[in-house]
């Protein structure tokens, strides 16, 4: 359930109230709106009624949270989340674009694309330097040597860092230089990783897994924000389906659908949603009027020679192109890039 205080409570009256929730044994977490606190009574504590909250004071309502996912609801924190990043805020007016390659491949790549996604507009760079690849045969990612070249390319462009990390001993080594901390679709469940972020203090991008129903995706999500981490980036891309043409099917739903239930910010990954270079703009324009606040697309100085993914990575051309072709899509939906 949720305690909502009254938009005068004193400071007195909430701890008192978090002093109770406590002796019940529930975890506490707050959301400090612009009007009002509300307190999130979550977990297994002993039974009580709304009522039992209400003759409190400094207490407006309590509302019972319906949902299985209560952190990440829109009952918990009615106004939408901002993520900030160096500067770069996620779930505000600005559409966010990530852009860079799937995996660091040299110093020359990561750099020159880096260079040229910030030319065109994007606000942070992203490069998998742990890949998880569905073949062991296949390029595994240069881990710690890609994290020291997206390093260097953050503090030679000022870009910020998303990249993606697979194991929980992995978080603070991934940690020392991303931004972001990216988990994968295939790792959407893997709840060890999810409390190593959630008790680590950087922002989240947070991939659907591909076979999950949002449901599963929320109550993951619900695994890092219970842990303490509230920075998470909802982020789509793509599901599995009867449909063979492209890679996954983009399910566009679930923008005004998390949008609806959620106050976390909705990524789209338009590369991974539909495995073709073609595509990647037009969907791209969908996913914007749709009310994403972030893209997170994959840019290649040479996508015929990539080590991975390279059939859905936009040149450098195509990409400072896509930009372009964005910006009437953002303003006519009111938002901008
Ligand atoms: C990636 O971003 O390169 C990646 C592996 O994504 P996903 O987990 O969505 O497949
Ligand atoms: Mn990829």
């Amino acid at each position: 359930m949720i305690i909502v205080m009254k938009s005068d409570a004193s400071l007195k009256e909430l701890s008192e109230i978090i002093k109770e929730v406590k002796k019940l044994g529930f975890e506490v977490h707050l959301s400090k709106g612009k009007e009002r606190t509300i307190v999130g009574v979550i977990g297994n504590g002993r039974q009580v009624s709304p009522d039992y909250f209400e003759i409190f004071s400094g207490v407006e309502r309590v509302v019972p949270i319906l949902k299985p996912f209560k952190l990440a609801s829109r009952e918990f924190k009615p106004e939408k989340s901002i993520v900030r990043i160096n500067g770069v805020s996620i779930g505000n007016e600005e559409v966010i674009i990530m852009a860079g390659p799937c995996a660091v491949e040299s110093r020359e790549q990561i750099l020159e694309t880096a260079h040229a996604v910030k030319e065109a507009g994007a606000k942070i760079l992203r490069g998998g330097a742990f890949k998880p690849r569905t073949s062991p045969y296949s390029f595994q990612g240069l881990k710690e040597k890609g994290l020291e070249l997206l390093l260097e390319a953050k503090e030679k462009t000022g870009l910020s860092i998303v990249s993606e990390v697979m194991a929980p001993e992995h978080v603070p080594l991934v940690g020392e230089v991303a931004d972001i901390l990216q988990i994968g679709t295939r790792n959407m469940q893997n709840y060890a990783l999810l409390e190593a972020v959630g008790k680590y203090n950087k922002p989240v991008l947070f991939k659907r897994g591909m076979m999950a129903t949002l449901e599963e995706f929320l109550m993951a999500a619900e695994y890092i924000l219970s842990n303490g981490n509230s920075k998470v980036i909802l982020c789509e891309r793509g599901i599995r389906t009867f449909e063979k043409y492209t890679r996954n099917t983009l399910d566009l739903t679930t923008i005004p659908l998390l949008n609806q239930l959620s106050h976390l910010p909705v990524c789209i990954d338009p590369s991974h949603a539909t495995g073709m270079r073609s595509l990647v703009i037009p969907v791209s324009k969908a996913a914007i009027a749709a009310g994403a606040d972030a893209l997170i697309v994959e840019v290649h100085p040479c996508p015929e020679k990539a080590l991975s993914d390279g059939a859905q990575s936009l040149n450098l051309k195509e990409f400072s192109r896509m930009m372009e072709e964005l910006k009437p899509v953002a303003e006519a939906v009111k938002r901008r890039i």
